[in-house]
């Protein structure tokens, strides 16, 4: 009997892979160029570290995670996001005494036992970036810059659009979190399950509730920018300035929270024009070390969900992204295996994608499998080409076509001119 894969996973392959390795690559570049240094933890961490880290009455702990026994009679579970891991490990392997601000990306598969839609699954992976140790301003528009430039070097400016709210400090919170509840009190009984638990343990996330009738109610509540003190509001106009500055285009959107008490200043999001969905989410989170026993450190960072991501560019890069052929070597003499084998080898030393018949097939078929796989050159070596050194090499792009030295530098230095 057949065995299907788990609900809410995928396999990788094709079209997607391609897309998948276009973004990596630019991560990779984009945090080197940012002097950020990856981080990776485990997949799965004590269970603690999440009910702590994340927050006991947020959906993700209440209702998404893995978590079971081990052998050992230990609760485990599998890592529903990163910020809380990072932390963890930061404290843990003594990062406090780095010179700071410490910056660290990470890419990694997640686990939360979602209802399945688009762009919801239960494995996925994020992107994510935690910034240390600096308190400032600067700090939250460099992590958002970051994200912007990416969005930038992957062509989706126009796809995204940037949300960003301040949620204040603690001191602002209470204030305001008195105002709420007088103002959803009347209503509360319209509400659903989950809020009116939120009402007395979180009433801040009642803001990020998906259920209709709540939304409903919430519709005209007070909103926090009006009650952020002094200095959240002066961080809030610098951010908001400095975006300006920076020719970065944003929306304030009073809903975003986010929240957890660990939370505080500034909160963003972007989201998919198309999708409506939020592909990239984060925030300041300046309570959240102490919070997990370390010393108290402000930090920053966000998670960006790579499966949206790559729905998102998937929809513009159809039949864009080939197969990533340089040189299909078409050899006629079993003689001249030989001898192009070693040429292939020398042309993957120097990072050119060279392939050659492994299926003992004829040379016309050789021909055409070069053409199926829209190889961008394909060289040549019959009898006649044996006996003087020489090969034919054809650009497939253009038709055109040269017979050259059997040697590797000559064919390397023809497909470089090209380029
Ligand atoms: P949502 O409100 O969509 O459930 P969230 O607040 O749970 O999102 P975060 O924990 O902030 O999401 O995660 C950061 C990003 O990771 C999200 O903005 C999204 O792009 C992505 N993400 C979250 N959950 C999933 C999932 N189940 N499948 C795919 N991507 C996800
Ligand atoms: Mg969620």
């Amino acid at each position: 009997m057949r065995i299907s894969r788990q609900k809410g996973t995928k396999d990788i392959f094709g079209e997607d892979i391609k897309i998948w390795q276009y973004i990596e690559k630019n991560i990779r570049e984009i945090c080197s160029a940012y002097c950020i240094e990856e981080i990776r933890t485990p997949v799965f961490e004590a269970t603690e570290l999440y009910a702590r880290g994340v927050g006991d009455d947020t959906d993700i702990v209440n209702k998404e995670m893995y978590t079971f026994l081990d052998k050992g009679g230990r609760s485990i579970t599998l890592r529903p996001e990163l910020t809380a891991g990072v932390v963890r490990a930061y404290i843990e392997n003594g990062m406090s005494s780095l010179t700071s601000p410490v910056k660290l990306w990470y890419e990694a598969n997640m686990y939360r036992y979602e209802k399945m839609q688009k762009g919801r699954y239960r494995e996925f992976a994020q992107f994510g970036i935690e910034f240390f140790g600096s308190k400032s301003y600067l700090a939250d528009i460099e992590v958002m810059m970051l994200a912007y430039d990416l969005f930038k070097r992957l062509n989706l400016l126009d796809d995204i659009t940037l949300n960003i709210n301040s949620i204040g400090c603690s001191t602002c919170r209470a204030k305001y979190i008195e105002k709420l509840k007088e103002y959803v009190k009347p209503n509360l009984s319209k509400m659903c399950d989950t809020c009116k638990v939120r009402y007395e343990k979180n009433p801040l996330r009642m803001l990020d509730c998906k259920e209709e009738n709540c939304k409903h109610v919430l519709q005209e509540a007070p909103m926090i920018t009006d009650f952020l003190c002094e200095e959240c509001s002066i961080d809030f106009e610098n951010v908001k300035s400095t975006l300006e500055e920076l020719n970065i285009k944003y929306i304030v959107d009073k809903k975003i929270v986010r929240g957890l008490d660990y939370y505080n200043k500034t909160v963003f999001e972007f989201i998919s024009n198309n999708f409506n969905f939020a592909v990239c989410a984060g925030g300041r989170y300046d309570k959240l070390i102490e919070t997990l026993g370390g010393i108290s450190t402000p930090a920053v960072g966000f998670g960006l969900g790579m499966d949206r991501l790559v729905l998102i560019l998937k929809e513009k890069l159809v039949n864009k992204l080939e197969k990533n052929v340089d040189v299909y070597f078409v050899v006629l003499e079993k003689k001249a295996y030989t001898v192009c084998r070693n040429i292939v080898s020398s042309l993957r030393d120097n990072n050119i994608a060279t392939d050659i018949d492994i299926c003992n097939r004829s040379f016309n078929a050789q021909l055409k499998y070069a053409n199926r796989i829209n190889a961008k050159y394909i060289c040549i070596v019959g009898e006649e080409e044996l006996n003087n050194n020489t090969c034919i090499l054809k650009n497939m792009q253009d038709g055109k076509q040269r017979k050259i030295n059997l040697l590797s530098e000559d064919i390397l230095k023809e497909i470089v001119i090209n380029e």
